[in-house]
Formats: C-alpha cells, sequence, structure tokens
C-alpha cells in the first residue's frame, strides 16, 4: 500500500492563463503522482472544498493576477478552519521575491517563482508530504529492551543479577531465531541476554564477527505496520518487509543497520497494545 502523493493544481483569483499551471501539473504526473487540476478563476473556498473532497496531500497554487498575498493566505487559513491544514500548500507563479517572507510567514510552505526546475518542486512535495505523513505515526513510546549478545547466559547472568542487583524476570527460547533470551528488568524496561542455539542463529554470526556485546536496541511501538509501510515509502533499508512474531508474543521487525549509522533498531509492538493507544 505505497500511496500515491496526491496534489491539487489550482488557479485562486481571476487571471485567465493557465499553461504554467499545466506544465506544473503535467511534470508532477510524470513524477509519479496524481494530480487534479481545478481550472481557472477558483474562490479559495472552492480549492480548499475540492482539496478535502479529492483527499489531496499538497495543495499546489498558481497566481499570475498579483492577488497572490490575500488569495494564499485565505487558502491555509480556510484550511485551518476544515482541520485540514495536514494538507501542504506551495505557491508559484509571478511572485516578487519580497512577498516570499510574508506568505511563508502565512504558512505556505515553499514559492516556486518561474524558471525553477519541476524536478525541484516534486522533490520537495514528496519530502514534505512523506515527513507529515510520518509525524501522523505515534512516536516510540520507550526502549522496550536492548538485546545483549553473550555466548552463554549462564556466565553472562551474574554480573546483572549479583552485581547491578537487577531481577531476572525469566527465560524464554524463540525457535525461528535460534536463541535463547534471559529478561532483567530495570525500571520499565528490560536487558535481553541473548545466547545462539546453534551455528544458524544470527546471534552465533554476530559474535563470530564482532564478540560480546550490544546487539540491538528494541522500541516499543503502537502501531507497527503503519510504520513499516511509512519507512519503506520513504526508502529507509529494512531486514524484514512485514512483522512477525517475537518473544512475549510481540509482533516484532528489525531495520537495517545501514538505516542507523550501524545501529540495529528493533521495532517491537506488544499485544495488549495492538490497535489501540495506552492510556497511562
Ligand atoms: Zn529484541
Amino acid at each position: 500500500m505505497n500511496q500515491k502523493i496526491r496534489v491539487l493544481v489550482a488557479k485562486p483569483g481571476l487571471d485567465g492563463h493557465d499553461r504554467g499551471a499545466l506544465v506544473v501539473a503535467q511534470a508532477l504526473r510524470d513524477e509519479g503522482m496524481e494530480v487534479v487540476y481545478t481550472g481557472l478563476r477558483q474562490t479559495p473556498a472552492q480549492i480548499v472544498n475540492a482539496a478535502i473532497q479529492e483527499d489531496v496531500d499538497c495543495i499546489g497554487l498558481s497566481c499570475l493576477s498579483g492577488a497572490h498575498n490575500e488569495l494564499f493566505p485565505e487558502v491555509v487559513r480556510l484550511l485551518r478552519e476544515h482541520g485540514a491544514d495536514d494538507i501542504l500548500v506551495v505557491g508559484g507563479g509571478v511572485i516578487p521575491q519580497e512577498d516570499i517572507p510574508f506568505l511563508k510567514s502565512q504558512g505556505i510552505s515553499e514559492i516556486f517563482t518561474p524558471g525553477t526546475p519541476t524536478a525541484v518542486t516534486a522533490d520537495f512535495i514528496r519530502n514534505n508530504v512523506k515527513r507529515k505523513r510520518m509525524s501522523l505515526v505515534q512516536p516510540p513510546k520507550k526502549i522496550a529492551h536492548i538485546g545483549i549478545a553473550v555466548s552463554r547466559i549462564e556466565s553472562a547472568l551474574p554480573f546483572y543479577t549479583e552485581q547491578l542487583g537487577l531481577p531476572l524476570l525469566g527465560t524464554e527460547v524463540v525457535e525461528s531465531e535460534q536463541v535463547r533470551i534471559a529478561f532483567l528488568g530495570i525500571g520499565e524496561s528490560r536487558l535481553e541476554l541473548l545466547e545462539p542455539l546453534g551455528p544458524d542463529s544470527p546471534i552465533a554470526r554476530f559474535l563470530e564477527k564482532r564478540g560480546e556485546g550490544i546487539h540491538h536496541i528494541a522500541l516499543d511501538v503502537d502501531d507497527i505496520e503503519e510504520r513499516l509501510t511509512r519507512l519503506k515509502e520513504n526508502g529507509v533499508p529494512l531486514i524484514h518487509e512485514t512483522p512477525k512474531t517475537g518473544a512475549h508474543g510481540a509482533q516484532i521487525t528489525f531495520l537495517h543497520p545501514k538505516a542507523a549509522g550501524g545501529v540495529l533498531f528493533e521495532l517491537c509492538q506488544y499485544p495488549a497494545a495492538k490497535g489501540e493507544h495506552q492510556s497511562e
């Protein structure tokens, strides 16, 4: 469900030329976006209604008449009034440089003056829409656990239980990963000691290459599927494209360490949190 970016190209005001707007509309289509064009002489109210009905991610306003300082901010104001201010608004046309800071202060994200390559416009829209979509996903709630690779749990454990005094909450074998795990409680998080069950375990390969030490950091998230979709859309390298079942019946997935400068991140969604936001 890699959602295409939807853009409404609109011509507010009274000027009667839409060649520029049509060129931009076609260029955005060529960039893989779905583009709706409103036609000439639209009022801000008509534009906002069309944007909401068409469920677009972005409105591109084009104005040649000189009325941009009234019309563009009015579109942003009406979006806000309709609770649709998650829609990105950009503008173009004949707009003097000195008007640009005012327009940006009014909530227009960017102004593209004539001669801007359409690839620049498309990249701006793409990056900002992706960021907006990602911001709709709840941030991770906490560190679920830190995974530590050890050769033998029994040898590693006394440091954690006797020297640090952490409670051993239990152990579990996860066959799919060929790993045995010891869970140590630390506040609302855990440390997990990971021991390989056989030479094919990812932990065995890690120990061979890097020796014992921190293996991964797991983040507790509410909406693992949605987040994976967004990460995929944004080109973040993943190890798994879909979640699988890990310890404690959690849905888990790993991002590729390339995504985070060599740190292996795991996303974890625990059964109790699935499909609801905890109100603690
Ligand atoms: Zn883990």
